[in-house]
């Protein structure tokens, strides 16, 4: 972005020209897209605890934060796009996580054929009836 009465190139942040003073005006649409996409990459931060929500949400950031970045080519602001990729990372690791973890306490899970088996065992006992329409034996 550049002064409109100067020409000098001007921060995205900066409310006035450092050269002349003169006041900048701001890009509503392309800001609001801007703060848009920022505010869900915070937000799908937030919602890490929850991947199925925080995965669209930064893909969303993502999207938002690249259209800003080439409506606004001089200026380019990466944080939209890096906070929806860090958001997408910690949530795919989230999730990666969490199915090592069910999976541990699964294998450890103190032999859960063998109890279900004793239950049946007990059952097939008590109900001679159920074994002979089964037709098995343990
Ligand atoms: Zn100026």
């Amino acid at each position: 972005m550049y002064c409109k009465k100067c020409g000098n190139k001007i921060e995205i942040q900066d409310k006035y020209c450092s050269k002349c003073g003169n006041k900048v005006e701001n890009i509503n649409t392309t800001n609001s897209s801007n703060t848009l996409s920022i505010i869900l990459g915070i937000v799908a931060i937030f919602t890490i605890f929850i991947p199925i929500i925080s995965i669209p949400l930064s893909i969303s950031s993502i999207i938002l934060g690249r259209k800003y970045n080439k409506e606004n080519q001089e200026n380019i602001n990466n944080i939209p796009v890096l906070l929806g990729i860090i958001s997408l990372i910690l949530s795919i690791i989230y999730i990666l996580v969490l199915i090592l973890i069910i999976l541990t306490i699964y294998k450890n899970t103190p032999k859960m054929e063998e109890y279900i088996d004793n239950k049946w065992n007990n059952i097939i006992e008590k109900n001679p009836e159920t074994n002979n329409d089964n037709g098995q034996k343990f």
